[in-house]
């Protein structure tokens, strides 16, 4: 399950059951964007806190199409290392519970679907959920090229060189996601 930053902090079935917030599955209806379109999901940081656009990729929801073939393998293995990186060096930007792929039967939770990540480009930066790996593997998904490219490229995010590329793509400022950073 994400939890919406639109709403007021956790939905009212989560206070229910405060003790196991990661056992909670409930899909929200506003988890789906378009491949391509602006993703304004997010609140923190706020969408007005970047001097660019977020650009959605990979937040497929079942009902909606997407395109599908084969994908360059080397983007399965830098999703699995930049994962657990963006997890540490961004916390405070994880959603608070699991999201269950509504793509897959039993509504089961993934691991790990509270991170995102967020790639530099020329021009603005790919938003998309951690665990697109899933559908990919699990559903065909064939994510545009040139966002495959620029994960691909993508440098650490614990690293100075990521910091530069994602100033570089929010037209020359820091990016919010390093605001009250010391890195
Ligand atoms: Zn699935």
């Amino acid at each position: 399950m994400r939890i919406c930053h639109l709403c007021s902090g956790v939905p009212k079935r989560s206070r229910q059951q405060p003790r196991s917030l990661k056992l909670i599955v409930r899909r929200h209806p506003l988890t789906y964007f378009q491949d391509m379109t602006v993703c304004d999901y997010f609140r923190v940081p706020a969408p007005s806190e970047w001097a660019c656009r977020l650009i959605a990729i990979g937040w497929l929801e079942s009902g909606h199409e997407f395109s599908t073939g084969p994908v360059d393998s080397r983007l399965l293995e830098k999703l699995a290392s930049l994962r657990p990186e963006f997890r540490s060096a961004f916390p405070a930007i994880s959603f608070r519970g699991l999201h269950a792929c509504s793509l897959c039967k039993g509504n089961v939770p993934l691991s790990d679907s509270h991170i995102n990540l967020f790639v530099p480009t020329i021009g603005f930066v790919y938003v998309a959920p951690a665990r697109i790996d899933h559908y990919i593997e699990g559903h065909r998904y064939a994510p545009p090229e040139h966002f495959v490219d620029a994960v691909i490229k993508c440098p650490s995010p614990t690293s100075a060189e990521y910091r530069a590329a994602m100033s570089a793509a929010n037209r020359g400022y820091d990016a919010p996601l390093f605001k009250g950073s010391s890195q």
